[in-house]
């Protein structure tokens, strides 16, 4: 087995051109840009909750990276540094090898520098420390949104659960719809340039990692408001034609986790500038609801109807 210090010198030493110091010495040193304040976050991923233990280390790598980035990209920031902990049940060198690789082309491809970590012996876990710049005082909160505001949500929500359940036997997808669904459950595209884009337009954001209506209750709580969703905005026709099954395409957009798409809300002014960084991005924005000064999360069906949303996120603990 090759020694912790081979492996980090093999696979963790990675270039960091945005960085004072990296992997080498007890800290790496960082000089943030003047005028910025710096984003923190940490997200861990453990074998049996997180993943399945047989998930590709490339793709788990990846997923790593991007879960992280995307918590900087939902409050607007620019991810610049990365940490990397490792607990590894065996010095497998293929498998570390293949989840370095997935890792560094994750950060690689949004500029960010892989500056440090440790590695250790125990059940696989996978944690990683990301930090971001944004212009002082620019971040977007979660609670900002204000009764009027519209509810956005970007991409295509829903994917990654049907992709889970794919994986799973639970549901069989339609054939051109498989490598999609599974995609965004194990490499989902932190959406970066949208949430810096989203600077000086949304009024509150996060990224979808639970569920929409969930996550959505989280930035009513936050911003003391409530919400209507349109049964008829929702992004549902490519979930539908994924799985054939309109109730269960209906759950997994609503309450499925894992998509990492940003959930914004903005006042109706700005649906212009937002349509305007949909087509740089190239990625879709859909409308889907309205703040109210009523607290509490609906949903209008096509009868016109509002009826209470339970908000069904992902607990660890419920
Ligand atoms: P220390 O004992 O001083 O904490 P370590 O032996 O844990 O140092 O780590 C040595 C160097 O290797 C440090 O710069 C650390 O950031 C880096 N390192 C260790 N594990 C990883 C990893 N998984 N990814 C990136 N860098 C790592
Ligand atoms: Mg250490």
């Amino acid at each position: 087995m090759a020694s912790e210090f081979a492996l980090i010198a093999r696979h963790f030493s990675r270039p960091t051109p945005h960085t004072v110091l990296g992997v080498g010495d007890d800290c790496a040193l960082i000089a943030p840009r003047a005028g910025h304040e710096l984003l923190v976050s940490s997200d861990m991923l453990v074998a049996g909750t997180h993943f399945l233990a047989d998930t590709d280390p490339g793709r788990l790598g990846w997923k790593t990276a991007a879960v992280n980035l995307s918590d900087i990209a939902a409050m607007g920031g620019a991810p610049r540094w990365i940490t990397l902990a490792l607990a590894l049940p065996a010095a497998d060198e293929a498998w570390i090898g293949a989840l370095a690789e997935g890792f560094a082309e994750c950060c690689a491809a949004h500029g960010v520098d892989w500056v440090g970590g440790d590695t250790t012996r125990g059940p696989l876990t996978l944690c990683a420390t990301v930090l971001g710049e944004a212009p002082a005082g620019c971040a977007i909160r979660r609670s900002g949104a204000q009764p009027g505001d519209e509810v956005w949500i970007s991409g295509t929500p829903g994917r990654a659960a049907l992709g889970l359940r794919h994986l799973l036997d639970a549901t069989p997808l339609a054939a051109d719809w498989q490598a999609p669904c599974v995609t965004a459950l194990e490499q989902p595209l932190p959406r970066v340039e949208l949430g810096q884009g989203l600077r000086g337009i949304a009024t509150a954001m996060l990224d979808v990692s639970d569920g929409l209506c969930g996550d959505l209750a989280h930035i009513l709580a936050a911003s003391a408001c409530g919400a209507v969703l349109e049964e008829a905005a929702l992004p549902l026709a490519p979930l539908v034609a994924a799985c054939g099954d309109p109730a269960l395409a209906r759950r997994c957009l609503l309450s499925g986790g894992d998509d990492y798409e940003l959930l914004f809300t903005a006042p109706p002014g700005q649906r212009a500038a937002v349509d305007r960084l949909s087509a740089r991005t190239g990625l879709p924005l859909h409308r889907i609801g309205l703040c109210t000064a009523e607290p509490g999360l609906r949903l209008r069906g096509p009868d016109g109807h509002a009826v209470p949303l339970a908000p069904t996120g992902f607990d660890h603990f419920a």
